[in-house]
Order: C-alpha cells, then structure tokens, then sequence
C-alpha cells in the first residue's frame, strides 16, 4: 500500500490529538543513540544515548500507549555482531530507559542485509509494523508516529498511514515534518521545556 504524500514539512502534530490509542515508533541508531561512522553499534559500551534522549522517552511514555524501536541490523547478516550481542545492547537499553522513568514495550530488529531474499523487514519494509501488530493487534497505523534519521523510516511510515518526523539537516523530506533531534521535537510537541542532560 503506497498513500500518495505530498510535501508536508509543517503539518505538526498536535498534542490534544494523541492520546493512550496512539503507539509511537522509533529507529534506533540516530534517533536514540549516537550513530557510529563506518561501523556499527556491536556492544554496549559502543551505545551512547544521545543528548536529552532519555528525558524525551520518558515524557512520551506517558502519551503515547505503546512505544517501539524499529531497527534495520544488517551487521548480523554481514557477522560482526550475534542476536546475543545485539539483545544484550537493548536490554541495556531499555533498563537505562525505565531508570529515567520512561518504556519500551517492545524493540523490532531486521538482522537481514539488504538483498536477502527471505527478508520482509528491513525498513522500508513494513514486515516490523506487522510483527507488532501481531503481538500488540490494537495498534492503529492511523494513530501512530514513526520518528527516523533516513528516508527508509519515513517511506516506511508513510506507506502504512503514519505521521512521520524526520530528524534531518536537510530542509527537505517526504516526512510529515521535520526536526534536527528527538530532544527538539517532544519540547515542540509537548511544549515543555526540559533539560537536556
Ligand atoms: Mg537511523
Ligand atoms: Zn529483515
């Protein structure tokens, strides 16, 4: 399924609109870590959150009735790094995560590369959304935001209906709109201002 979507930079989602039925969406690398050039996050002490990220889950929890990661992990297809070493990672994740009082209900990884044939899932896919509608069937993708650094994320929201964000220097996307961190964009959505360390 493809919605046609036009250039929408300031279509803003509006806070009164969200409630517990909606479900939030997050890639990882970028979004909520700091991403790693030329390699990958294979361990926990390569994961660093990036800057105000922790404070910002922690507020959208209390919005948003479900929050996932949605992860593309092909250094798994390429063997640099195990599905132990990579669970490892996001329990570490989401113990830092609750520490700050915030929740993430469930993390949705592709382990694929790119032109594995068997795979459904590697963003823009849409095989992950599948995957947590099985496991979480009240999910609408009409009530649900699917926040990403590339443009694989946000072709994966806007095929399934989502309102996307783009963290992005471009000033420029197909996303709903655009931010340059996810910090940035709870203090606009929520219009709150709140500390970034
Ligand atoms: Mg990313
Ligand atoms: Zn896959």
């Amino acid at each position: 399924m493809i919605l046609p979507k036009i250039f929408m930079k300031h279509n803003k989602l509006n806070r009164n609109e969200v409630n517990s039925d909606w479900t939030l969406f997050l890639d990882r690398d970028g979004v909520i870590n700091k991403k790693i050039d030329h390699d990958y996050v294979r361990s926990i002490n390569r994961f660093e959150f990036l800057d105000g990220v922790l404070q910002s889950i922690a507020e959208l929890s209390k919005v948003f009735g479900r929050v996932f990661v949605v992860t593309n992990q092909r250094g798994i297809g390429r063997g640099l790094f195990t599905i132990e070493d990579l669970k490892a990672i996001h329990k570490n994740m989401i113990n830092e995560v609750e520490a700050s009082g915030g929740k993430i209900d469930h993390v949705f990884f592709c382990p694929h590369l790119a032109d594995d044939p068997i795979c459904d899932c590697r963003k823009p896919k849409p095989g992950m959304a599948h995957q947590a509608l099985k496991l979480y069937p009240e999910i609408q993708f009409d009530k649900a935001v699917m926040i990403g650094d590339s443009m694989s994320d946000i072709q994966f929201g806007n095929a399934l209906g989502m309102h996307t964000v783009h963290i992005t220097k471009a000033d420029e996307s197909q996303a709903s709109e655009i931010t340059s961190s996810l910090f940035k964009w709870t203090s606009n959505f929520l219009n709150i201002e709140f500390s970034q360390d």
